[in-house]
């Protein structure tokens, strides 16, 4: 299941965007600037920033996340945002003695569907298994031939053979992944993620980061979500043509609706 944890943030973000933001049409000191900044003039600068794409300031407050109970799939989906830092469980050092798998929706709702997909995951790790077994009892007659101890052969052996033996792992893998994005960029990440376009799991993800990040700066992300959410629809022949719906669920999610 989806766990996604705010791990941490900048402190004040808003005061420290709209500090930023002032500073640049300001003569006075950062420390007077700062001072002069009441909640109301905080909350104007940064809804004043939005409304005319002075972003630049945004990129001054950052927010990381701890995610689990997510899929390698995901993970590839995720770590198309470059604007961003990653640390993701390796799968090249952690051997995967069962691993865990993420069931699509739709795959679980069709006993046929889950029964194949059960099937695949069970035969991945059985070659997992194997491939492991025989690479690892391979490398340990080499290191031993050299004159290493049989522990030793035995624990850099197991290490080498798990780094091919993933290759047979499939996408549906369940990934632990910590990241940190700055407001800019995550504002970017939600116009695209958090659309019906997107794939559920990484939709998901991106509706429930927008709801944390909504409770800790709301004004920052006041407008956040899908185009159809501030604007139009941006999917062309793609959209979904729910924008009334959408709106209303994002309005929902950041606790602006009752
Ligand atoms: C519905 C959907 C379908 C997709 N389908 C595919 C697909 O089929 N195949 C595929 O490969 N990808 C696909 N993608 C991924 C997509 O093309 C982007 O790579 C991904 O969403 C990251 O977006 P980004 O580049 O804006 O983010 P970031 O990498 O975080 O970049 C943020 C912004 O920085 C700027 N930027 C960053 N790097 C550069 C650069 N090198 N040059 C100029 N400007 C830069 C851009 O303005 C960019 O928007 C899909 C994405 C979505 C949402």
């Amino acid at each position: 299941m989806l766990k996604v944890e705010l791990l941490a943030y900048t402190p004040e973000p808003e005061k420290l965007i709209a500090s930023a933001a002032r500073l640049c049409y300001s003569s006075c000191s950062i420390e007077r600037t700062r001072e002069k900044l009441t909640d109301e003039k905080v909350s104007s600068f940064v809804d004043m920033l939005a409304g005319m794409g002075h972003e630049s300031p945004l990129e001054h407050i950052s927010f990381t996340f701890g995610i689990e109970g997510v899929s390698r799939a995901l993970l590839a989906q995720l770590t198309r945002h470059r604007i961003a830092s990653y640390s993701v469980q390796s799968q090249r050092y952690v051997k995967e003695n069962q691993f865990d798998y993420i069931v699509p929706p739709e795959v679980e709702e069709s006993e046929e569907a889950k029964n194949e997909f059960i099937s695949a995951m069970n035969k991945a790790q059985e070659s997992y298994n194997k491939i492991t077994s025989i690479l690892q009892s391979s490398y340990k007659d080499e290191y031993i031939s050299h004159g290493m101890d049989e522990v030793q052969a035995g624990r850099l052996a197991e290490k080498r053979a798990i780094e091919d033996a993933r290759f047979v792992l499939p996408n549906a893998c369940e990934t632990k992944i910590i990241c940190t994005f700055n407001a800019r960029s995550l504002l970017n990440f939600f116009s695209q993620r958090c659309c019906n376009r997107a794939q559920w799991e990484i939709r998901e993800l991106s509706k429930e980061m927008l709801r944390i990040v909504s409770q800790i700066a709301p004004d920052v992300f006041k407008n956040a979500g899908p185009s159809c959410v501030r604007d139009v629809c941006r999917e062309g022949k793609m959209s979904c043509r729910k924008a009334a719906q959408v709106k209303k669920e994002f309005a929902e999610l950041k606790g602006s609706l009752q």
